[in-house]
Formats: structure tokens, C-alpha cells, sequence
């Protein structure tokens, strides 16, 4: 990025919303910042083109079915009851895809998201296996990352929901697991806002660190080998980029087919991620995940700049109220007083480089990862 320059003030890009509560954002002359130049440069590469996606995913959707036709599944979904996996299931049915749903519950789901799923998969007469995993466990480790300082207290279900995933593609031999990553909708995420959910060391370290010291032995989980392995044999497919995909229009079509209903934000099908991203990162971080995903509506053509700008300050979307309602629900799931949610808050924040991690290997893996994709 060179010629860029570096504004130590407050500033926020013309062309979206992101701001300078992102450390490391840059901006050009014109004051459109790095994430903007970025996202054209990734949809160049991996959006939608018309005859050229549309080709790409026929092709992809024969192969799949072609190398799976002596199996149970031809592929794995993880389904939340968020619209991204709500619409790849719809799209599976729309493709012939004979796809194995799975669902985990860690313990966090809100009703809406839980009728959401199994609306869906009764329609499209899909196969959903729901795996429940151990409160207790779960509750300690959630509960050590509430006192780690860490700004990503998502990592323990992320980690579990990929853990749970891979464990089922290995038992159905399953080779190509959908993925909801995409570029309408999370085109734009600054580095420093997420760190990656697949390193399980990093999970134990931080449990040393913070935990009460009870055994986790029931949290599916893998570690660096077994990911590398994982990897190996099973595709991850960005389904979403292979499709004109819509927000608005995917919302629209799972309400009138599927009588789907909205839970009103991103990732607010869990009541805890809610919370954590809509309370505990800006008040102790300073940023909020919203602007990033409401930027890449914006880049992404979806939302006009001051809709957006105006849904930032909207205190409506998610009032005071719901959130105490929300913080005390919280607490009193994972055993916290609000003396200790009061220092929680007022902590020094703290990075994933505080605890042991595999971060460096990781790295590796996803430069050669880079480089071998350049190779082919
Ligand atoms: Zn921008």
C-alpha cells in the first residue's frame, strides 16, 4: 500500500464507514481507506462474475457430486440459524447437493435461531444432526476467556463448531464442507478486530491462565496436526461467492419460502455473541464489529452510506435495556458476579500473544497454503 498516508486523528473513509478505531487503518488522497482498495482487489479475484461463476460453480457442484456418488453426502454444512447458512442450505437444494446439516448447540442459541433451522431442514428435507456439547465444560472455558482480556471471547464456539464439523466429514466421509464466508457481507474486516478460532493451544492457555482449573477433557476440539490433516481432506467451499449474493434479497427469499424469521443483526442469532460484540468490544475496545460489516454492505452495493451511518447510531436495533437483560443473563449462566464483571471491564486489555499459542505455525501454514494456491 504504498503512498498511503497514516492520519493519528480521528478520520473515517468517504467511501464506507470504517474509521480510525481501526489501529491500522490507512488512506489515500481521496480519503478512501486500505479495506476499500482491499475489497476491490479480493472481488476481483473471488466475486461473482456472472458466466464465469456460474460456469465455475456447475463445474465444482458435478465434481463434487461425481467423487461422492458412493456416499451417504456429497457435503457438510454447519448451520447457526444466521441468514448465511440459512441461505447455503436453500442453495444446496437449489443445486441437487445431498447435504448433511449439522448443528451445535453450545449453549447460547436463541429461539428464533433454533425454529429458524429446523424450519429450514424440514422443508428441504435435509439430514440435521444437532450436537449439544457439555455445558459445564463449556461454561468454564467461556467463563476463562470472560476474565482472559482477550477481545475475541467468540473463539471457544467458533472452535468447537469447526471441531464438530471436521469430526463428522471424518465419520460420513465427507470431503467438501460449505463455508459462509463471504465477501457481501464480511468483504470488509480489519486484522486486528478477529484472530483465527482453529488453534486449540491458544484455548488451553488461556484456560491455565484463567480458568478455575477443572478438567475440559469433554470440549471437542483438535489440535495444529489434526487441523493440518483436516485440511488436507476436506475442502472448505466459499458457496456464497459463487452466487449473486444478496443480504436483502437471501432474507427475502428464506421469509417467503421457509416462514424464516430476522433476529435483527449479524450474528445475533447467539445471544452471547450479540452481546459480546454489540457491548463488550466497544466499551473495552473501542470498535465495533458492526461497522465493519455494515462498510462491506456499503462496498458490496447494498446500503447507501448514510443508511449506514444513521444504523450506528440507532439504539433501537439492540436498547440499554435488552442489553443489562442480556449481561445479566450472561453472568449468571457462567457464575460471575458483577464485581467481577466491573473489574472484567475496567482490566487491561490483552492480545492473543499474552497467552501461549501456535500463532507462528499458523502463519506458515497460511503463507505456504498462499503460495502452493499461486503455484497451480
Ligand atoms: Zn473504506
Amino acid at each position: 500500500m504504498k503512498g498511503y498516508i497514516v492520519m493519528n486523528n480521528y478520520q473515517i473513509c468517504t467511501k464506507c464507514i470504517m474509521d480510525t478505531t481501526d489501529p491500522d487503518i490507512t488512506f489515500d488522497s481521496n480519503g478512501v481507506c486500505n479495506h476499500c482498495h482491499v475489497y476491490d482487489t479480493k472481488v476481483a479475484l473471488f466475486g461473482y462474475k456472472k458466466d464465469i461463476s456460474d460456469k465455475k460453480l456447475a463445474d465444482l457442484v458435478s465434481k463434487i457430486k461425481d467423487e461422492s456418488k458412493n456416499k451417504e453426502y456429497d457435503c457438510i454444512l454447519g448451520i447457526s440459524g444466521g441468514v448465511d447458512s440459512a441461505y447455503m442450505a436453500y442453495l444446496t437444494n437449489q443445486l441437487g447437493l445431498r447435504v448433511l446439516a449439522v448443528h451445535v448447540d453450545a449453549g447460547w442459541n436463541s429461539e428464533v435461531a433454533v425454529q429458524n433451522i429446523q424450519k429450514m431442514c424440514q422443508k428441504l428435507k435435509i439430514d440435521l444432526h444437532t450436537i449439544v456439547i457439555d455445558w459445564p465444560t463449556m461454561k468454564e472455558i467461556q467463563r476463562a476467556y470472560m476474565f482472559s482480556g482477550l477481545p475475541n471471547l467468540d473463539v471457544p464456539q467458533d472452535h468447537v463448531f469447526l471441531a464438530a464439523m471436521y469430526q463428522y466429514a471424518k465419520r460420513y466421509k465427507i470431503k467438501y464442507m460449505l463455508n459462509g464466508s463471504n465477501l457481501a457481507t464480511e468483504g470488509i474486516l480489519p486484522k486486528t478486530w478477529g484472530y483465527t478460532s482453529v488453534d486449540f493451544k491458544s484455548i488451553k492457555g488461556v484456560y491455565k491462565k484463567c480458568g478455575r482449573g477443572k478438567s475440559i477433557k469433554k470440549y471437542p476440539h483438535f489440535n495444529i496436526v489434526q487441523y493440518y490433516i483436516y485440511q488436507r481432506k476436506v475442502k472448505r467451499i466459499n458457496l456464497l461467492n459463487y452466487v449473486p449474493y444478496s443480504k436483502k434479497e437471501a432474507i427475502d427469499v428464506l421469509s417467503k419460502e421457509y416462514d424464516w424469521n430476522y433476529y435483527g443483526g449479524k450474528h445475533f442469532e447467539s445471544r452471547f455473541t450479540k452481546f459480546f460484540q454489540s457491548y463488550y468490544l466497544p466499551q473495552k475496545f473501542g470498535y465495533d464489529k458492526k461497522r465493519a460489516h455494515l462498510s462491506s454492505l456499503i462496498v458490496g452495493g447494498e446500503l447507501n452510506r448514510p443508511d449506514a451511518l444513521s444504523q450506528m447510531e440507532d439504539d433501537s436495533i439492540y436498547t440499554i435495556n435488552e442489553m443489562i437483560q442480556d449481561r445479566d443473563y450472561i453472568l449468571k449462566k457462567l457464575e460471575i458476579t458483577l464485581e467481577d464483571w466491573d473489574t472484567i471491564m475496567k482490566q487491561d486489555a490483552k492480545t492473543e500473544d499474552d497467552y501461549p499459542s501456535n500463532k507462528a505455525i499458523i502463519n506458515i501454514m497460511v503463507k505456504v497454503k498462499r503460495i502452493l494456491k499461486k503455484l497451480r
